[in-house]
């Protein structure tokens, strides 16, 4: 079989907002698969889990036979990008959950939904992240607060003290939306852990 050198990154697709994740990662000449089926997890080298509602997304993946194969994957080192809700169903604990909620547990975080307040239902920031030259615009929606951090998990960038962008190996979260502003810094940060992945695979 061929060496596939591009990777495939896969858009979870089943509800929330993938479509703009596709547009930056086009921009950096990424390839992407919207990911509805477990064959097509099976085509994708990455996975985005995107904004939307953690609880609806977590009950589509139980019914759509996905929640075990993305896991399974996970398991494996499957690099993922998860932005809101994505990364309450990245998170280790879900606090404020629905009781029949699941989340893969890859980054060892204890996350409250909504935890910015349910008068603050939206707002944007300019955020200092690790690494970037420039501040990052972002932009929140009934966002999840991040409560606790595991000793293995990177704070990348805070708000107020509190961390909106995580990494734990291949798995990255915010806590804000990267794919509204229009900056595509944090899906080639995403990229370059992607990259390290596919190096250490070849190696
Ligand atoms: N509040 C949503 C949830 O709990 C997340 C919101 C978002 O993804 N913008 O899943």
């Amino acid at each position: 079989m061929p060496v596939t050198t591009s990777p495939i990154v896969g858009l979870l697709a089943l509800q929330g907002a993938s479509e703009l994740h596709g547009r930056s990662l086009a921009r950096l000449g990424v390839q992407t698969l919207e990911v509805r089926t477990e064959a097509e997890l099976d085509r994708v080298d990455a996975l985005v889990i995107p904004g939307g509602e953690s609880t609806t997304i977590s009950k589509l993946l139980e019914a759509n036979h996905l929640f075990d194969p993305i896991d399974r994957r996970l398991t494996e080192g499957m690099p993922a990008l998860g932005t809101c809700a994505g990364m309450i169903l990245l998170a280790s604990r879900v606090l404020d959950g629905r009781p029949d909620q699941r989340s893969f547990g890859r980054i060892d975080l204890a996350v409250r939904r909504n935890g910015f307040g349910r008068q603050i239902d939206s707002f944007e920031a300019d955020l200092d992240v690790e690494g970037f030259e420039h501040p990052l615009h972002a932009v929140f929606i009934r966002a999840p607060v991040v409560e606790e951090v595991g000793p293995e998990v990177e704070v990348l960038a805070r708000i107020d003290g509190r961390p909106v962008c995580c990494r734990q190996g291949p798995v990255l979260v915010t806590s804000f939306h990267p794919e509204l502003a229009g900056d595509t810094r944090l899906h080639e940060l995403f990229l370059t852990t992607f990259d390290a992945d596919a190096s250490h695979r070849a190696g």
